[in-house]
């Protein structure tokens, strides 16, 4: 008699399972793995979906592993299907080139982003006003029309919190963004109860945030969602020269016409890429990260 649910939390030994299908307060049971799983050289991941079976004192036993639909190095967990890139309008100021960086490495793991912008009660409080409110206005503009959603909070006042909260619904979704753009705190907003260190806490207590803890999925309502941020490391080490384009989605939309199979939208006759970005259908900013990045790539691949 075997019941579905996923797993949230691993720790010494153990899996801690959330049973599908139940009410919202469900309950999650304290599970042992199978050594089968090591023979086939299987490692059950937090975000596993599992058939799972229940022991006479109240605890399981992982029976098997159902297949994943996507899987996430850094932090290692199954089955993301949410990646919410977070950008604060200043402190940190909004770099664009860093977003893209960030949004070819979630296209890339093939998992469906959001943008957030955050800190939006100091757009007119900062102190580079102007430029955040450009920036701001920017990633509005060419991130929509790419087809990004984009929301805008601040976990300060507690605004645009709510329908942040909806979005999440039934998904199994990851926070990425650098270091200060306030994760941590729209985490704490979100979800009721939620502690998790902030920068000036963990500042204080002189270490890292982090550091020491394994990654647990929190429950959100009806969805869950990772306590560390995801694409943490931005190497382009498990990206193919072939592959960037593919991870700019309007790139990828037009490399079918470019004149030349395997274009890579620098200087071919033909190109569809080049001739949009001309014509200022493609953004300017998307394909000149998009040559930086191939430049870096290239650099990397002759060091090694
Ligand atoms: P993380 O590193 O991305 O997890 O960022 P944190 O959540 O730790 O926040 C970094 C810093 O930004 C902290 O000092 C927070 O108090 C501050 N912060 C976070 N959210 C907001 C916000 O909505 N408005 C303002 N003004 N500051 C914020
Ligand atoms: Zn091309």
């Amino acid at each position: 008699n075997h019941l579905k649910g996923t797993i949230v939390k691993a720790l010494s030994g153990y899996y801690y399972v959330r049973a599908e299908n139940t009410a919202s307060d469900s309950a999650t049971i304290q599970c042992r793995g199978r050594g089968v799983f090591k023979n086939r050289g299987l490692t059950p991941l937090v975000g596993d979906r599992v058939m799972y079976s229940l022991t006479e004192n109240g605890e399981g036993t992982v029976e098997e592993l159902l297949p994943r639909s996507s899987e996430l190095i850094r932090p290692p967990v199954a089955n993301i299907d949410l990646a919410i890139l977070v950008f604060s309008v200043t402190e940190p100021a909004l770099n664009l080139q860093l977003l893209d960086k960030f949004l070819v490495h979630i296209e890339h793991a093939g998992i469906p982003a959001v943008l957030c912008l955050s800190k939006q009660d100091l757009e007119n409080d900062g102190l580079e006003t102007a430029e955040a409110q450009a920036a701001a206005a920017s990633v509005n503009r060419i991130y929509r029309a790419l087809g990004y959603e984009v929301y805008g909070t601040s976990s300060r006042l507690g605004e645009g919190i709510t329908p942040f909260q909806e979005r999440l619904q039934g998904h199994l979704a990851v926070f990425a963004g650098q270091s200060g753009v306030g994760k941590s705190s729209l985490l704490n907003a979100i979800v009721p109860g939620l502690q998790l260190e902030t920068n000036e806490i963990s500042n204080r207590l002189g270490r890292g945030k982090h550091t020491t803890r394994h990654v647990e999925l929190i429950e959100i309502g009806g969805g869950l969602v990772a306590d560390t941020p995801g694409f943490s490391q931005l190497d382009f080490q498990e990206l193919g020269i072939e592959d960037l384009g593919y991870c700019f989605i309007e790139m990828r939309k037009l490399s079918p016409s470019c004149k030349f199979r395997g274009c890579t939208h620098v200087h071919e006759p033909g190109c569809a890429v080049l001739a949009a970005v001309e014509s200022g259908e493609i953004e300017k900013s998307r394909h000149e990260h998009y040559l930086l990045f191939l430049a870096e790539m290239k650099d990397k691949k002759r060091r090694y």
